[in-house]
């Protein structure tokens, strides 16, 4: 079993330190800021096996070269001119060794929050980066509506049993929208009495379970006609196809 700890990074970034069993070595997700990430490796005398990123944004890939100076450790990430830090360019595979000490992994080509954007599956543990967010979706920051649609069906397969990582703290304020979507979804109405006790208490949100994911983020439920209503009614318009209610649910909660 592998062991998840959270580093917080700017506002409401989290950076994934995954640490393999009986062992001291950890995997590092999205780093955009290396000095937190010094502190809780030295927190928990853990060592860097390597690096795991998502995508080029800055939050996700700026303390990487200054990881770099102090860990000589394999970059894994997206094939893209623009993370010239990655040494292991990587494309839709079932099975990767990065370390002995890790099982293999699964990487994901997820496109539309950008277009070179991939997820990780190790275990039951998605790191999804800002593709799947807990009750909501990342934003269209050079890829399309259709390709993050696809993505997201694409996710939704995997077991209601999969923990989601994702990296943002978003959850109470995709909450908010989902709840104007859907106002009459009971599970919805509990999920987010609870986050907003946990984020009095100061806890985090994420994981979330894919379960809760598909009971309650209308972003993976587009295929229900209330949904479907939902948006018809927002944009004014008759929409054909799961597809084009996603999109205007990403327009909708661009403008919420
Ligand atoms: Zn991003």
């Amino acid at each position: 079993m592998l062991t998840v700890h959270a580093v917080n990074a700017f506002k409401d970034n989290y950076i994934w330190l995954i640490q393999a069993e009986n062992s001291r070595k950890v995997l590092i997700v999205d780093p955009g800021h290396a000095e937190p990430v010094f502190e809780a490796l030295k927190q928990m005398t853990l060592t860097p096996a390597a690096i795991l990123i998502t995508h080029h944004h800055a939050d996700h890939i700026g303390g990487v070269e200054a990881l770099l100076d102090h860990y000589q450790v394999p970059v894994f990430g997206p094939a893209t001119k623009q993370i010239p830090a990655v040494t292991h360019p990587l494309k839709q595979t079932h099975a990767l060794q990065v370390d002995p000490d890790f099982p293999l992994f699964q990487v994901m080509e997820t496109p539309g929050h950008t277009p070179e954007h991939i997820c990780y599956l190790l275990e039951n543990k998605l790191f999804c980066g800002d593709t799947l967010f807990a009750g909501g979706c990342g934003k269209l920051l050079g890829g399309s509506a259709e390709q993050l649609f696809l993505s997201l069906q694409q996710l939704k397969q995997l077991p209601a049993e999969t923990e989601v990582y994702c990296a943002h703290e978003y959850t109470e304020a995709n909450l908010r929208f989902a709840s104007v979507v859907e106002p009459d979804n009971r599970t919805l109405q509990e999920r987010r009495q609870q986050v907003r006790e946990m984020r009095e208490a100061g806890q985090p949100t994420v994981p979330s379970l894919m379960a809760d994911e598909l009971a309650t983020n209308p972003f993976l439920r587009t295929h229900l006609h209330h949904i479907k209503t939902a948006a018809e009614m927002y944009s004014g318009m008759t929409l054909n196809s799961d597809k084009a209610v996603f999109a205007t649910l990403r327009n909708w909660k661009d403008n919420f």
